[in-house]
């Protein structure tokens, strides 16, 4: 039995005080923490219930006409928010080709960047994990790999992070606010997930005490064109194997700027700018679509299971993109096979 103190705060200022030490963790949609707790993975002493601050359960437009989302706005609520769906569509994609409506009823969207990786090893207490325990060791690399990263993985860790939306959020370049005991920062999506690398327990640069408080998506011109294509084992409630968000301005059938991540492939939502420089200014044409698929994939290295990806990859991007040149063609919340 692990013994756990409960409190609710209503104040971001509230939470950060009650969240004194190391032992303390917050909770919100709950839709991963409680399965963490369930495997004996988290062992919170003080649970911080940050569900009912009012100030972060908001959508509202920016100065600069963005769009900031509260950290504890549902999912649900982001995808079909009319300024979302309207300005943003290739986010609400993406978030409706993840988990199930039960779970985007509960999960909000700070959550949904903390989770951790569905690696089947790192919720097995019974096998090694460098993850879970430094040093111990990652039997993923010798193991059963289907699932795991082709790009950006370290000898320490080969785990991928699950998200669907914060592949799209990638592709959109969003800032995450978050606010601590040093006060309140703002940081590129790019930098806020992490790469294994010798620390492959650290999945995020989010620091002891902080909180995010909302995300910012700047405005953009992507709403015409864009397509959020998610690979997987099975239609609905599986994590994806590879998925793409892809995001063009277009100049009649030239690309003027291009916006692609990847999913699936790596510890972190997958983004080369060279690949978009690359079909900056270039025909939207299938062939172009492959020289940047081959930029984005380069270095790209398979651990056996997990081989397959690769080409994978190379098909989902320039599918993803041919998809995005002509949007209302795609089915809601999932893609073809390929
Ligand atoms: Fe653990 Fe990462 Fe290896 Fe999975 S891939 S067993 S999470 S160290």
């Amino acid at each position: 039995m692990n013994s756990f103190t409960y409190t609710k705060e209503f104040t971001v200022d509230a939470a950060l005080k009650a969240a004194d030490d190391e032992k303390a963790m917050f909770l919100a949609g709950g839709t991963n923490i409680i399965d963490l707790w369930k495997y004996n993975l988290t062992h919170p002493e003080k649970l911080i219930d940050i569900n009912d601050i009012a100030a972060l359960n908001t959508i509202e437009v920016l100065e600069n006409n963005g769009v900031r989302l509260g950290a504890l706005v549902k999912n649900a609520a982001t995808a079909y928010d009319p300024l979302i769906e309207k300005w943003y569509p290739l986010l609400s994609k993406a978030i409706l080709a993840g988990a199930s409506a039960q779970i985007r009823n509960m999960a909000t969207d700070g959550g949904n960047l903390l989770q951790r990786t569905r690696c089947y090893y790192f919720y097995d207490p019974d096998v090694p994990c460098n993850k879970r325990i430094p040093g111990s060791g990652c039997p993923a690399i010798e193991g059963c790999n289907r699932i795991h990263a082709v790009l950006g993985a370290s000898e320490q860790c080969i785990a991928v992070f699950p998200s669907d939306m914060c592949v799209a959020l990638a592709a959109l370049e969003a800032v995450v606010n978050v606010t601590g005991p040093d006060g309140k920062r703002s940081i590129a999506f790019a930098d806020f997930h992490r790469l294994p690398g010798d620390t492959p327990h650290l999945d995020n640069n989010l620091q002891q005490g902080e909180i995010i408080t909302s995300i910012d998506l700047p405005p953009n011109h992507y709403s015409k064109h864009y397509a959020y294509l998610k690979l997987r084992d099975r239609h609905s409630y599986a994590f994806a194997l590879v998925s793409v968000a892809a995001a063009f301005e277009m100049h009649g059938n030239t690309i003027s700027k291009a916006r692609i991540a990847l999913g699936g492939v790596a510890h972190k939502p997958w983004r080369v700018a060279e690949a978009e420089d690359l079909l900056k200014g270039k025909k939207a044409a299938s062939e172009n679509f492959a020289l940047a698929a081959d930029r984005i994939l380069a270095g790209a290295a398979g651990r056996g299971d997990n081989d397959f990806k690769i080409p994978l990859a190379k098909r989902a991007i320039i599918r993803a993109c041919e998809m995005a040149l002509n949007p209302e063609t795609q089915i809601p919340g999932a893609g073809p096979s390929i």
